[in-house]
């Protein structure tokens, strides 16, 4: 296949979602070998391969067409879709799927001594992030005027350096607000991984290899959480164990030789099994439980 033809797929090089990103498309079927510059994931057994950039430049390199698709947070999709629009643009990107890791909020936080009563109290101030587009919707949505002061990193630590007054910046567990002595105040927008894609129309091949791609991730996605159950159960416990089972679609009834009223149920559930429910189904009749991992799911 013509170099063109192969799909050219952006994911962050080094950061926090690099490991669940290459791991997604490695189940996805891939197999890669990295280039000696480190920078191309040259795709062995499919026409695909992964390019190995900054999380911030992914959205331009689809929207330049210089990639088809490409894995990055919704939050840095946002700031870019925003600072296009504040430019009378249209992004020249697609967002496809949300995918289930890379879960963080953009939070506004204040040093812990400075009092809070809500978005009013931050008129006047000085505020650290490095999403200026999101943070500037926000607080014109809540009509308070504020200084926006765009940094690059270490958002964090502006406030002690006498830089801003408060920030703006990703949490995850809050961690990193607390050793710096912050504290979160307010939740601007909610962040995770997602799959965003050219619009433009790519040749009938590489259209083909998108749209499995595409396939696989979904299955990939579900999968994750799923579970196979096995059991046995008296007919008459049926209802009962249907209703217990979390996220299955009809199970599989069958008859067992020489056990009379007994039957198998074989169920996939689309939500992870606790011990709570193997508790509730043995107490509803159930025996002989078996719970095994999903590896592959083609809906
Ligand atoms: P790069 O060198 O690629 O620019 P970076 O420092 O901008 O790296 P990371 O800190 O690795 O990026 O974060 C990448 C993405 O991970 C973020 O844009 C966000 O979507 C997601 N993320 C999840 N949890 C957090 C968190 N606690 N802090 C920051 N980002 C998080
Ligand atoms: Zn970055």
């Amino acid at each position: 296949m013509d170099k063109h033809e192969r799909l050219k797929v952006a994911v962050q090089k080094s950061g926090r979602l690099t490991e669940n990103s290459l791991d997604l498309l490695a189940r996805c079927g891939l197999k890669y070998t990295r280039g000696k510059d480190q920078l191309l994931c040259y795709g062995e057994n499919m026409p695909l391969d992964v390019l190995l950039v900054r999380d911030d430049d992914i959205p331009d390199l689809v929207q330049e067409d210089v990639c088809d698709l490409g894995i990055v947070g919704l939050n840095v999709v946002e700031e870019k879709r925003l600072g296009f629009l504040a430019r009378g643009r249209a992004p020249l990107f697609e967002q496809l799927q949300t995918l289930d890791y890379g879960r963080c909020r953009l939070s506004i936080a204040v040093p812990e001594k400075m009092p809070y009563s809500g978005p009013a109290s931050l008129a006047g101030k000085r505020i650290a992030t490095t999403y200026p587009n999101i943070l500037s919707k926000w607080l014109a949505d809540r009509g308070v005027r504020a200084e926006v002061v765009v940094l690059s990193g270490a958002v964090e630590i502006a406030p002690r350096l006498g830089r801003a007054d408060l920030i703006c910046d990703l949490v995850s567990t809050g961690g990193t607000l607390q050793a710096n002595s912050l504290r979160e105040v307010e939740k601007v927008f909610e962040s995770q991984a997602v799959l965003i894609r050219t619009p433009v129309p790519l040749p009938p091949e590489k259209e083909d290899w998108m749209r499995r791609m595409l396939v696989r991730i979904d299955g990939v996605q579900q999968v994750k959480e799923s579970k196979y159950i096995m059991l046995h159960a008296p007919r008459s416990a049926l209802p009962e164990i249907r209703r217990l089972l979390p996220g299955s679609e009809s199970p599989t009834v069958i008859p067992l030789d020489g056990l009379g009223d007994k039957v198998a149920v074989h169920a996939v559930c689309r939500e992870n099994v606790f011990w709570e429910t193997l508790e509730s189904l043995k107490g509803a009749g159930a025996s002989a439980v078996l719970v095994l991992p999903v590896e592959k799911m083609l809906a």
